[in-house]
């Protein structure tokens, strides 16, 4: 079984340039137009597949990764140090702030590194988190997600991707097979050009549906 990135060649040690502009990246696009984080721009973080996954996704066999040969991934070794220095800064450069896809690969890997985000969401007002994660709901390291998810409701909307409909204040993203009620991701349909120009995963609480890449 795989427990690492296909493409070990792609790991770098986290030092500076960590948080990727949207503009490198069709799907995220880089200033948000549209929304409550309208003006803000996006940007982006990557980490080592599988490695800092939960063993119980859906996707650990044919995970997304695998076509992604040439991304950056991050190592975690003291990468809360160096992001930490990076948003103070790219702070002072974007006055209305700045909004962090968490995460193109990987996933949150430990609840010290929940509490990190918590930190900066505290210490950075005009700082806003958006995302997927594959931790369950009801284990330590989802819970932690889930508490952030409601202190700052208005700032941090990572979604738990399960084939759920929203209950209890848990957010879902969900896969092509799901039914219940859901809206399908327009980025995917052609309908908008990239999430700063959508905004619904952060501004609906219905399940967003992702069709199978
Ligand atoms: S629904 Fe909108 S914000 Fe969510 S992933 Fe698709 S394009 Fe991005």
């Amino acid at each position: 079984m795989k427990t690492q990135s296909r493409y070990q060649k792609s790991l770098k040690d986290p030092k500076t340039g960590l948080l990727k502009p949207g503009s490198n990246n069709k799907k995220l696009g880089f200033r948000i137009t549209r929304g409550k984080w309208a003006g803000k721009k996006l940007y982006s973080l990557t980490l080592e597949e599988r490695t800092t996954c939960p063993e119980s996704c859906h996707h650990w066999d044919d995970c997304y990764g695998d076509n992604m040969p040439f991304a950056h991934r991050y190592k975690t070794a003291n990468i809360d140090l160096f992001l930490e220095r990076e948003i103070a800064s790219l702070m002072q450069k974007h006055k209305d702030g700045i909004v962090i896809r968490l995460h193109v690969l990987g996933d949150f890997f430990s609840v010290d590194y929940v509490r990190f985000w918590e930190e900066m969401l505290l210490t950075h007002p005009k700082l806003a988190l958006f995302g997927y994660t594959a931790r369950e709901e009801d284990k330590h390291i989802g819970q932690r997600i889930w508490l952030i998810n409601n202190r700052f409701s208005d700032r941090c909307v990572i979604r738990f991707s399960r084939n759920k409909e929203y209950a209890s204040d848990h957010l879902f993203a969900a896969d092509e097979s799901f039914q219940g009620e859901h809206f399908v991701c327009p980025e995917q349909t052609g309908k908008v050009k990239s999430c700063a120009a959508c905004a619904l995963c952060w501004t609906t609480q219905k399940t967003v549906k992702f069709l199978s890449h």
